[in-house]
């Protein structure tokens, strides 16, 4: 049937916002333990903007590399553990950072109020309980995470959310004087991803009205922000950029991703790619999907001077192939979006394992 899906329920939108967050979660004081848990990219740890957080004596405050690898089951139950046992629940989480830390806040949220590991919760509306209060802050733009319905998760099975409308933030700001300091590969892997998911949220069976009208807009500002006279990494663009994303994350929830994702998914599965920059790498070999994005894309990388890498199948083995293969094709819904629902007699495994070693 149709989404009946949530959104953020409130958002606060301009350079400048993140001075409203004390102000924004000072009510919230008064939920469970009393202290709030901030997660924050370690990029900031010497950074201005930590002198900047509205944190008081009582609040934990932890900052997390997300470098080495993607957000992990592990790592959430972990640190979940770990404050039950100093602190107890928090009255809320604060996650500032890319869509590493913001699913992390997210997952989090969860887990304080629903028991045992988040590999119970990998899927679609297998969390229990409501979690508690969390607010998103984005540090770079791209993903769509600050308005999803879910918090991606590595566990030792699979790569999967937990996906549900209380994973969905409380508030989130959005401030694009954040966003200005992000190194210029990152900035373009990360907001490829909105225009991935803007094409494919376009090109496959769910689209509508609703979704095509927020990628439309979305993919309006990906041009201008990433292919018109006036591109390149400016304030004008960052201010674009920060709403380009949160509609793109808007669209593919209302209609969902297809090719791309699932062959990305494969990729940071067992290769531990991340996830934008596997998107531009698997992208960039879907002519047969989506030409029309792919000849903007390919524009869009030569305007940045950005040159992937081209060939890097030769080293993987077969087993690995099949490994990533195997991972795109359990992500049915994005299959039969993108192909239709006879999608199983047009695309088998080794019609991926083919899209694997054009990489
Ligand atoms: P990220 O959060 O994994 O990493 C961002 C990188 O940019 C880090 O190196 C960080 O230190 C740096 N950075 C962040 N802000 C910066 C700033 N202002 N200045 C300088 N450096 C800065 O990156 P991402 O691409 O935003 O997120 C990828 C993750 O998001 C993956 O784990 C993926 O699974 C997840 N994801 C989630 C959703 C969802 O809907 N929940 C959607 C897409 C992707
Ligand atoms: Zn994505």
């Amino acid at each position: 049937m149709h989404k009946n899906f949530k959104n953020i329920e409130k958002i606060v939108y301009g350079r400048g916002s993140f001075g409203m967050m004390a102000e924004i979660i000072e009510p919230v004081r008064k939920e469970n333990n009393h202290f709030f848990l901030f997660i924050i990219d370690q990029y900031f740890q010497d950074k201005e903007l930590s002198t900047r957080l509205p944190a008081q004596s009582e609040d934990v405050v932890k900052f997390i590399d997300v470098d080495p690898h993607e957000p992990t089951t592990e790592q959430i139950d972990r640190l979940r553990d770990e404050i039950l046992a100093t602190k107890g629940i928090p009255s809320g989480v604060i996650g500032i950072g890319g869509g590493s830390i913001m699913d992390i806040a997210k997952a989090i949220s969860l887990m304080f109020t629903n028991e045992g590991s988040s590999t119970l919760y990998q899927g679609l509306n297998l969390i229990k309980k409501p979690g508690i209060y969390h607010l998103g802050v984005p540090t770079i733009s791209g993903t769509g995470a600050e308005v999803s319905m879910t918090a991606v998760l590595t566990g030792p099975e699979k790569k999967l959310g937990l996906k549900c409308e209380w994973t969905v933030f409380n508030q989130v700001i959005l401030d694009p004087e954040l966003i200005a300091s992000v190194p210029r590969d990152k900035w373009f892997y990360t907001g490829m991803d909105t225009y991935i998911h803007c094409i494919e949220s376009e090109t496959g069976m769910l689209n509508n009205a609703f979704s095509h009208a927020y990628a439309e807009e979305s993919l309006k500002l990906c041009k201008e922000i990433y292919l018109d006279k006036n591109s390149g990494q400016t304030a004008e663009n960052d201010d674009k950029l920060m709403v380009a994303s949160l509609m793109g994350g808007l669209s593919l929830t209302y209609s969902e991703v297809g090719v791309c994702h699932a062959l990305s998914y494969g990729l940071s599965k067992i290769l531990g790619e991340k996830h934008c920059y596997a998107n531009c790498l698997a992208f960039q070999h879907l002519e047969d999907y989506y030409p029309q994005g792919l000849t903007e894309f390919r524009a869009m990388l030569q305007k940045h001077q950005i040159t992937l890498p081209q060939n890097l199948s030769k080293n993987w083995s077969e087993a690995q192939i099949t490994a990533m293969a195997q991972v795109a094709y359990n992500l049915h819904h994005m299959w039969n979006h993108a192909i239709g629902t006879d999608w199983k007699d047009k695309i088998s495994l080794d019609t991926i394992k083919d899209l694997y070693r054009r990489m």
